[in-house]
C-alpha cells in the first residue's frame, strides 16, 4: 500500500533515525561506521576478540551497561521499551514484540513488523507466514531456538499496513542495538522493507536477494518475506538458494 507523506514529517522522521545511528556509533567508538560498506568477505569473523569485546563488555549505552552479556543487554532493552508510547501504534497494541530466540544466536532473522496473532500472542512469527518460516529453520538444520527472530517494527501497524517513516525512526533505534547486543555471523533481511531498512536501500528484493550485503561489517542476506511465498509458492525456490548460502558460511565459521 503507498502512502502519500508530507515531504516535511518523511524529512524529519529521517533526520531523526540519522542522529540516532550517529549517537548509538559514537557511544560505541565506532563514529559513521554505518557510512562504510563493507566487503562480506572481509567481515570479521565471529571468532573475533574485537566482536566479542563489543558483545560482551558491559558497553557505555546506559541502559546495557548494569545487566553484562548478551541476555543481560536484550533484557535491558526490552525492559526500556515496556509501555513504549514513542509512536502512536503503542496506543494501539495489545503486545509489543520484541524479538525472540537465543541471545548468542548466529544468525538472526528480521521481518517487517508483528501481525495480528503476533500482536495477540506478544511473539514474532506465530502466524501462518511464522509456521513457514520454522519450517525453513527446520529444513536448515536449525531450530527456532538456535536462532534469533524480530522485527524492524516491535508494534502492529493497523490493518497490517506498512511501517511508516516516523513508525521506523521511533524503533529502528532498539533494532540497532539488539543486534549490536546478539553480535550475530549473519543476518537474513526477510522482505523488501527489512532489506531496504538494514541497507538503506531503495533496490527491489529482486534484485537484493541471493547475494551477502553488509551491515555493520555482518554478512546480510536478504530473501522474500515468508508471507511473499505463501502467495507465491514458485519463489520458494529461491529462498532456498538464499539460506543455502547462509547454510555454507555457518557451517565453514
Ligand atoms: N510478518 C513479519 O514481518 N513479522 C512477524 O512477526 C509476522 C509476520
Amino acid at each position: 500500500m503507498e502512502y502519500e507523506r508530507e515531504p516535511r514529517e518523511e524529512l524529519l522522521g529521517l533526520v531523526r533515525s540519522l542522529a540516532e545511528r550517529v549517537r548509538v556509533d559514537s557511544e560505541l567508538g565506532r563514529p559513521l561506521s554505518w557510512l562504510t560498506r563493507v566487503d562480506p568477505a572481509v567481515a570479521v569473523p565471529k571468532g573475533d576478540d574485537r566482536v566479542r569485546a563489543l558483545a560482551d563488555v558491559p558497553g557505555p549505552i546506559p541502559s546495557a551497561a548494569p545487566a553484562a552479556g548478551k541476555p543481560g543487554r536484550l533484557e535491558a532493552l526490552r525492559e526500556e521499551l515496556e509501555g513504549c508510547g514513542r509512536c502512536s501504534l503503542g496506543t494501539r497494541r495489545r503486545c509489543l514484540v520484541f524479538g525472540e530466540g537465543n541471545p548468542r544466536a548466529e544468525l538472526v532473522f528480521v521481518g517487517e513488523a508483528p501481525g495480528a496473532d503476533e500482536d495477540e500472542q506478544g511473539r514474532p512469527f506465530v502466524g501462518a507466514a511464522g509456521q513457514l518460516l520454522t519450517k525453513i529453520i527446520v529444513a536448515m538444520g536449525l531450530k527456532r531456538e538456535d536462532v534469533y527472530i524480530c522485527n524492524i517494527l516491535k508494534c502492529r501497524p493497523p490493518g497490517n499496513r506498512n511501517p511508516l517513516p516516523e513508525e521506523i525512526a521511533a524503533c529502528e533505534p532498539f533494532l540497532i542495538r539488539q543486534l549490536e547486543a546478539i553480535s550475530p555471523r549473519i543476518i537474513c533481511a526477510l522482505g523488501s522493507f527489512a532489506a531496504h531498512t538494514l541497507l538503506q536501500s531503495e533496490a527491489p528484493i529482486t534484485v537484493l536477494r541471493g547475494r551477502f550485503h553488509s551491515y555493520q561489517g555482518i554478512p546480510l542476506m536478504p530473501t522474500f518475506h515468508p508471507a511473499y511465498l505463501l502467495r507465491n509458492p514458485g519463489a520458494k525456490k529461491q529462498v532456498w538458494e538464499d539460506v543455502q548460502e547462509i547454510m555454507k558460511v555457518l557451517r565453514n565459521g
